[in-house]
């Protein structure tokens, strides 16, 4: 493996967030500049929510070339920047910040990086009916990315935020016209809605370690015919995905997004497209060491 030589001229990019030590970035994006031979390095800072602000001021004094922003900064460090790609505005959530000679500019490749696994595995969503369970950050911005491409979506989220996913829904209808419906996640709308979708999307945290017994949808609701895309990537294989499978449904999982979303900050970065495979192999490594 190439050796990362740190010279006068590296330039740095990172990740920040709170909590941040299991973060998977580090590993993907060091693999790919190596890959590149890039002289570029890559690192995770724990900034809690109060030191948001020092934390971008620090950016640009030190000139990190990039950043990718995680809970619980997302939706806060917007203010704090000087341009927004439009989807990132729509969405009203920022995973990315470029830094072009101190204008920080901040983007959402989480969207894209969806929308790219799926694109990738040869999947179009457009006029597809897509559930998307869950109403955070995540499903947020795959939300939007549905509706760029079209589809009709249904948001399932549990009881004490689903106010949060009626105003996802609203917000989406308001910029695209494409149907967006929020219903309350139980047993009964599981029963009407997964046997109405083409494609169904785990963007809650269900499933993920130490709970991966957990599921959002029961099995015998799933059938051939369907893609089941679970966003959780840890662990890799999930117990959704392991059900969908055996009911002959097709799946994707959530390194794929991951993958994606860290494969486009680095474009953004380097201007240079990302040893996608690189990155992959990266993450598979380090998530089979932890099973
Ligand atoms: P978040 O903003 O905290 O949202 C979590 C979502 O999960 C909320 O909708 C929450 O519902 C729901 N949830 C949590 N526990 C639940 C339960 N017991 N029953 C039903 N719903 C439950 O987190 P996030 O950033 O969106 O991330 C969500 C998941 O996606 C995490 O596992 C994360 O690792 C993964 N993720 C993957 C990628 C990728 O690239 N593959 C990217 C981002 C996130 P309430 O709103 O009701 O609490």
């Amino acid at each position: 493996m190439r050796e990362i030589a740190v010279t006068g001229k590296t330039r740095v990019c990172g990740v920040i967030g709170d909590p941040i030590e299991h973060t998977m970035s580090p590993v993907m994006q060091n693999a790919a500049f190596r890959e590149a031979e890039l002289d570029y390095i890559y690192t995770a800072f724990r900034v809690p929510a109060q030191g948001l602000k020092a934390a971008i001021d620090g950016m640009r004094a030190l000139s990190i070339r990039g950043l990718n922003i995680t809970i619980p900064h997302k939706v806060a460090v917007m203010p704090l920047l000087d341009k927004l790609d439009p989807l990132a505005e729509r969405i009203g959530a920022v995973n990315t910040i470029l830094n072009e000679e101190g204008t920080l500019t901040g983007y959402n490749t989480d969207a894209i990086g969806f929308r790219r696994a799926m694109v990738d595995k040869g999947t179009d969503p457009a006029g597809k009916n897509v559930l998307v369970i869950g109403a955070g950050g995540a499903a947020r911005a795959i939300a939007f990315a549905l509706a760029e491409d079209r589809a009709s979506i249904t948001i399932l989220n549990r009881q004490e935020e689903f106010e949060w996913a009626e105003g996802i829904a609203t917000r989406i209808s308001d910029s695209y016209e494409v149907p967006v419906f929020a219903a309350v996640l139980n047993r009964q709308n599981l029963e009407r809605f997964v046997p109405l979708s083409d494609i169904i999307v785990n963007a809650t945290s269900l499933g993920m370690t130490p709970n991966s017994r957990a599921t959002p949808v029961p099995a015998d609701l799933i059938c051939s015919g369907q893609l089941v895309f679970d966003i959780v990537y840890n662990p890799y294989e999930t117990r959704l995905l392991r059900e969908a499978k055996a009911n002959g449904a097709k799946t994707l999982d959530g390194l794929e997004m991951l993958v994606w979303q860290g494969a486009l900050a680095f474009q953004l970065w380097t201007g240079q497209s990302a040893p996608v495979d690189v990155m992959r192999q990266a993450a598979i490594k380090v998530l089979s060491r932890e099973k």
